[in-house]
């Protein structure tokens, strides 16, 4: 055996080695495959060694990979910044890319600090965010971010921003159901602003359907509704976090589009590029960027990678692959499908307690003392892979899953998956919950 060098999620495991991809499918070194049916980390949107995005990278290599941004600009930049605008909703004329979901989330907390200041509002700066959340690893993100598991290692250096509950109508933590509970989560925000004092909060950050903190948590009509005037009424920008769900994933381009709710601030990354090249964006409305266009002009954020012309001409080159073969509908449609085969399924098994999400996010819940992390190992001996998702009352169960293969599966595709999800249900009822 040779030594390890390389840190991985868990030192000292086995991972298999990947040998190449294709459509919705991996291959390892030994020959295995494997159906991808949480798009890794709910990141390949279109499947992978797609022809044009390849021709797109190569050509944009050809001419130039790097510039730093304080040089020079790039087409592609400037054209993937032009299409933001164009496909998202209202005013979010505005793009900042940056490399990961974290850095976006990161980017917007200071969008929105930056905005207040340069209107001369002192002291607006804290952000408030949900339990069961998750929006990226730095300190800043993390403290954003109501996940117990990963905050529990360094609480003592983190902000305390989590202050409300999640919209989980599954296990209300209000024990009320929808729609007699009337929306008692969104109105804790309210009381959270009054009991911290809106002249301390810059910003709301949520997931719209919440993702690997939650298990595809969709809320009740009306929740984000309520949440955006609570926002306006207190003077407080209402930031989503799309990192997950935009650019298809849920079955409209952005996930918002669901409630017809226009965030101030968006965060995207993961699909963004499909994976092809690191690529993520916080994208601002005019409201927010017009005080800094009048004021110092100077975004106090960036990095060495920000805006990168490759990873650029990729992400647009995605972008309008999603545009022109229709997956958004299709995602939505693909969606349907597999929800109600999840539905037959759980009716066939005892081990599953919610099914939940749109278009192609789908979350598995699982009943009291199933643990998710033995059905995805199983699914991944079998050749199915699936994404971990924490839930439960207090957040921190392993009890959930995500489903979420590519944009561009076919029906039969989606008809193997299913089998192979089943096999891996009556293997684990088999052996581990007889
Ligand atoms: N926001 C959401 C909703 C996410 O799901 C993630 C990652 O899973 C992030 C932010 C952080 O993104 P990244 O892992 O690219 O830093």
């Amino acid at each position: 055996m040779e030594r390890e060098h390389l840190i991985k999620p868990l030192i000292g495991t086995h991972y298999p080695t990947v040998s190449h991809g294709q459509g919705i499918y991996l291959f390892d070194t030994k020959g295995k495959r494997y159906l991808d049916g949480s798009s890794g980390a709910i990141t390949v949107g279109i499947g992978h060694g797609v022809p044009e995005i390849l021709e797109a990278m190569n050509k944009q290599a050809q001419q130039v990979s790097f510039v730093y941004r304080s040089q020079f600009t790039s087409d592609a930049a400037e054209k993937l910044a032009k299409k933001m605008s164009e496909i998202t909703q209202g005013d979010l004329n505005w793009s900042f890319f940056v490399n990961s979901g974290t850095e976006a989330t990161e980017t917007a907390m200071k969008l929105a600090i930056q905005h207040y200041q340069e209107k001369g509002i002192k002291g607006k700066n804290k952000i408030l965010s949900r339990w069961m959340s998750y929006h990226g690893i730095t300190i800043g993100a993390l403290s954003m971010s109501g996940h117990p598991l990963r905050r529990q290692r360094f609480v003592s250096v983190l902000e305390d921003y989590p202050s409300v509950s999640a919209p989980y109508c599954y296990r209300c933590p209000f024990d009320r159901a929808y729609p007699s509970c009337n929306l008692a989560c969104a109105s804790e925000l309210e009381a959270a602003i009054e009991r911290i004092g809106a002249e301390h909060i810059a910003a709301f950050i949520a997931e719209p359907i919440i993702g690997a903190a939650g298990g595809a948590i969709v809320p009740p009509q009306g929740y984000y509704q309520r949440i955006q005037s609570i926002c306006k009424k207190y003077d407080i920008l209402f930031i989503a976090d799309e990192v997950m769900t935009g650019l298809g994933r849920t079955g409209k381009m952005f996930a918002m589009e669901h409630w017809d709710v226009q965030p101030d601030i968006v965060t995207l990354g993961k699909g963004m590029t499909s994976g092809y090249t690191p690529m993520a964006a916080t994208v601002a409305s005019d409201k927010v960027i017009e005080p800094i266009l009048n004021g110092s002009k100077l975004v106090m954020s960036g990095h060495t990678f920000s805006a990168n012309p490759l990873s650029a001409a990729v992400s647009l080159a995605v972008i309008e692959y999603v545009e022109q073969h229709g997956l958004v509908q299709a995602a939505a449609q693909k969606g349907d499908y597999l929800m109600k085969k999840l539905h037959e399924l759980q009716s066939q098994t005892q081990l599953i307690g919610d099914v939940r999400g749109k278009g192609l996010l789908i979350g598995l819940e699982f009943v009291e003392g199933v643990k998710a992390s033995t059905l995805i190992q199983t699914a991944m001996k079998q050749g199915l892979l699936l994404y971990p998702a924490v839930a439960g009352k207090t957040g921190k169960d392993d009890s959930a899953c995500l489903l979420a293969p590519p944009l561009t599966i076919t029906y039969e595709e989606m008809d193997e998956l299913l089998l192979l999800l089943t096999e891996a249900f009556r293997e684990i009822e088999r052996t581990t919950y007889k």
